[in-house]
């Protein structure tokens, strides 16, 4: 369904309502950001600069975009074009997204439709359409639970490595829930601010593992006394090296014989492996599994380490981390695709952190809305759908969820 300008209208008006009502605190050192606007009549503004906070809460009460942003670039004119701002430093952004981690749930809640002709289907877009071979695809992406899970599973693997390894301190890392499909981590500190573009890839690289070698983190074929023997790093080691043996403890502690095919292991070392599980699980006291079982040499070590980077490693989007200009949601603003609200997550609660209940922006009242097609939504401990082609009330943020995306609308009195 086409979001007809009285709809649009009507999101608007809820939108304003929330800015009406609500602060949006602004970021640190908002003088030298750059903010920009999606407008809901379509198209972006930018390089608007705000002195102070009432400002800022005016234009968004009285122009009430869907979208806002701020630089993560602090700039000597952030009003200027880009080439005359004088960039003075940027924070380090992590964008983590369900669209970046394959969750089987897709298959039951995305949908993509051909642009050429209208095929279309469930999950994630084919790279051609199987009708025209066309390569143009509209797609609906809705989260839920299990892909807000993964998301965080992958936030969670990306703080153990900013506070572990690149020693940054909880003061200076702060975690938002998008208002969509992920998180987003912030880091500010005096440590990143001047890093360019090709500093920050090697951050991303770091954090996805790519380029890892084993043979620089402790595997190889030790030789002495006339034979070779297996060595690998401990559970317990710093960095990678520990990380890539805590990843192959976990493979070996729920693998089977599948799994470790998959790994592209033979089936004689999947069942070499699993045959000596225990042995492998207890020999991590020691000197850890990388010599001990006959039969199981460095190149089948090295694709269980390959398995251990994948797991290990923390799905971040590079483009967002190398972009020092970029311009990322603020705090406490809307989400144009969803209604609900960009929300900082405790620390020390992350683990609880529900999306669908803290990042909830509309908490009171209900619209009667006419729904088109909608899968199976949980908001708070409630469930919704799924729904086609009916009328219902539902409470204001999941009206609100289905007509951000455009499968439903409200009832003509009420634009
Ligand atoms: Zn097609
Ligand atoms: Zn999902």
């Amino acid at each position: 369904m086409k979001k007809t300008l009285s709809q649009l209208s009507f999101i608007q008006r809820k939108f304003q309502e929330y800015y009406l009502k609500g602060k949006v605190p602004m970021p640190s050192r908002f003088e030298e950001r750059e903010f920009g606007f999606l407008l809901f009549s379509e198209g972006m503004v930018r390089h608007k600069g705000f002195e102070n906070s009432k400002d800022l809460q005016r234009f968004l009460c009285e122009f009430t975009p869907s979208d806002v942003y701020y630089s993560c670039a602090f700039y000597e004119h952030p009003e200027a074009p880009m080439d005359e701002k004088g960039w003075l430093g940027a924070d380090l952004i992590f964008d983590i997204d369900a669209d970046h981690i394959s969750t089987p749930c897709r298959k039951m809640h995305d949908v993509w439709i051909c642009g050429g002709c209208g095929f279309g289907g469930k999950g994630a877009a084919p790279e051609r359409c199987p009708h025209c071979k066309g390569e143009r695809f509209k797609v609906k992406a809705w989260a839920c639970e299990v892909c807000l899970e993964s998301a965080k599973a992958e936030v969670l693997k990306l703080l153990d490595m900013l506070f572990e390894d690149f020693g940054f301190s909880e003061g200076e890392v702060r975690v938002f829930f998008s208002g969509h499909r992920g998180y987003h981590v912030h880091v500010e500190s005096e440590a990143v601010w001047s890093l360019g573009s090709a500093a920050r890839k090697e951050i991303v690289d770091y954090v996805l593992g790519l380029g890892l070698d084993a043979k620089f983190h402790g595997l190889e074929n030790l030789k002495g006394y006339g034979i070779a023997r297996v060595v690998g790093p401990s559970l317990e080691d710093f960095g990678w090296r520990g990380r890539l043996a805590r990843g192959v403890y976990e493979i070996i502690l729920d693998a089977s014989e599948r799994k470790l095919e998959s790994l592209g292991l033979s089936r004689r070392v999947a069942k070499l492996l699993l045959k000596n599980r225990d042995k492998i699980l207890e020999s991590w006291n020691m000197e850890g599994p990388w010599g001990i079982i006959r039969g199981v040499g460095l190149e089948s070590w090295k694709k269980l380490v390959a398995g251990s980077i994948n797991l290990q490693s923390a799905k971040v989007d590079t483009v967002v981390t190398t972009d020092v200009h970029r311009l990322i949601r603020l705090e406490n603003t809307l989400h144009g695709k969803t209604g609900f609200k960009k929300t900082r997550v405790d620390l020390s609660h992350i683990e609880e952190f529900d999306p669908f209940r803290e990042g909830i922006a509309f908490r009171k009242g209900t619209v009667k809305v006419f729904v088109t097609e909608s899968p199976k939504i949980k908001i708070g401990d409630e469930l919704f759908g799924p729904l086609r082609d009916e009328w219902v009330e539902l409470p204001t943020a999941v009206a609100v969820l289905l007509l951000c995306k455009g499968v439903a609308r409200v009832a003509d009195e009420n634009v």
